[in-house]
């Protein structure tokens, strides 16, 4: 099977790696803006797999440098691991080649200001109840294209969104009759020894983070200011940790296809440090995104300052820790409440030893092939636009424990207030 890979930052370095062990993939051409990260990753990898692996350059924000490469190289499934600000043009040229798409992370817009996007956005803001910058709606308009073309696009499959979306079809599978509360953990535990750095992508990072907070409850999304929302959790592997309350993709997807869910809500743990860091940067005007005129250049801040972050590709060596991401569910089986949390514990210098990326990169890139493995071999299948969550979970599930992420269900889990 042809898999075009777009992309060769952190994340796709362990998808690429992964790709590489699962035999369903025999011919992989990794594209990306710039090449010789590309033609890098390939030569580490060729002695190490039967796949044809090949490079290209492309600008994936152009549909027509999408397309040339597509028509030429002819791939059954193209996983976007890219940025969210591409997804559209490779979905548009995905139906254009006729190949099935896979992504990471949902549809935001790159320019904030372009006055097209804004009343969309804002009229979404006002029906929807929430403000972040991504939202479904943009993916979620192609379910028509991609059933017309008989093409297959999955949406979200790394770790939250991703995995998670799946132990949440894997507990309403198994475990109950009806899901009421889910709380979506996402803890950090590592330390890369630097002040401040970002685990991944720090413009999608900080835009995400330094956002308000919201979750949905009793059908519709309450919004919070910025980390409003604290609570303390004792994590299995990593110890007590400070989360807080974010707004997250999955919460919209997954508050659509769980029925009678009450509450859903999305906590990641941050310290101090970064906090203090991403404040004051924010306080004065580093994660703008709107053009600011120095000394005769334009300079977007955040660009600038992801220009003098470390590179999140980088942190792979330095980082010490773990890991622990899952869902804590809450719901009602055979009459009688019960609460399980599902999740996982991923060790950043194992994660290194084995692909040279952290753990942030790793729990996103093993999803991301999963995802892209169970549509390429035909195990979750259909014309049309999903989520993760709506398929079967237990093959997915199978594989999280072959490749590298194995889950744990704790029948016992202490509860967030
Ligand atoms: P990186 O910034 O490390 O990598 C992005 C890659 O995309 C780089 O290789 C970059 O090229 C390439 N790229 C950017 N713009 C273009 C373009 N116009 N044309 C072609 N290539 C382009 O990001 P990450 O690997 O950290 O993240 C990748 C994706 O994974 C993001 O969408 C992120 O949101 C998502 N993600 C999802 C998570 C989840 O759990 N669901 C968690 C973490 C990330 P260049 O090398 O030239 O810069």
């Amino acid at each position: 099977m042809k898999l075009l890979v777009i992309g060769c930052g952190g994340v796709a370095t362990v998808a690429i790696h992964k790709c590489c062990e699962n035999p369903i993939f025999t011919e992989i051409c990794i594209a990306s803006r710039t090449k010789s990260k590309c033609d890098a990753l390939a030569e580490k990898l060729a002695p190490k797999t039967n796949a044809v692996l090949t490079t290209a350059k492309v600008d994936a924000d152009s549909f027509d440098s999408l397309t040339e490469l597509m028509n030429s190289f002819k791939p059954h499934t193209v996983l976007n691991v890219a940025l969210p600000y591409q997804d559209l043009t490779i979905m548009d040229a995905c139906l254009a080649c006729g190949a099935n798409y896979v992504d990471t992370a949902n549809y935001e817009a790159e320019d904030t200001d372009d006055p097209e996007w804004r009343k969309a956005y804002e009229k979404r803001c006002k029906e929807k109840g929430f403000t972040a910058y991504f939202d479904y709606s943009w993916q979620w308009a192609y379910r028509e294209k991609f059933r017309k073309a008989g093409l297959t696009a999955l949406l979200g499959t790394g770790f939250d969104p991703g995995v998670t979306s799946v132990f949440t079809a894997y507990a309403q599978k198994h475990y109950f009759d009806e899901i009421h509360y889910i709380d979506i953990l996402d803890c950090n535990g590592g330390d890369h020894g630097y002040p401040f750095a970002t685990n991944f992508n720090p413009e999608i990072n900080l835009r995400e983070v330094s956002a308000n907070g919201s979750y949905w409850e009793n059908g519709h999304w309450v919004e919070t200011k910025p980390m409003e929302i604290k609570r303390e959790y004792n994590f299995d592997g990593v110890g007590m940790k400070d989360m807080y309350l974010l707004h997250h993709e999955e919460i919209e997807s997954l508050a659509a296809n769980i029925p009678n869910v009450k509450r859903i809500r999305f906590f990641m743990t941050f310290g101090q440090s970064y906090l203090n860091h991403m404040n004051c940067l924010q306080n004065v005007g580093m994660l703008g995104t709107t053009p600011v005129e120095f000394e005769g250049h334009e300079i977007v801040p955040i660009k600038f300052l992801k220009a003098l972050l470390p590179d999140p590709a980088s942190l792979g060596p330095r980082t010490v820790g773990k890991t622990n991401i899952g869902c804590i569910f809450t719901g009602i089986k055979d009459g009688k409440q019960r609460s399980i949390y599902i999740y996982n514990v991923c060790d950043h210098q194992e994660c290194y030893k084995e692909t040279g990326a952290q753990a942030v990169s790793y729990t996103t890139g093993v999803p991301a092939m999963i995802g892209t493995a169970m549509v390429a071999s035909g195990t979750w299948s259909g014309a049309g636009v999903f989520n993760v969550e709506e398929f079967d979970p237990d093959p997915y599930m199978d594989a999280l424990n072959k490749y590298g992420l194995p889950w744990i269900v704790d029948e016992n889990p202490v509860l967030v207030d």
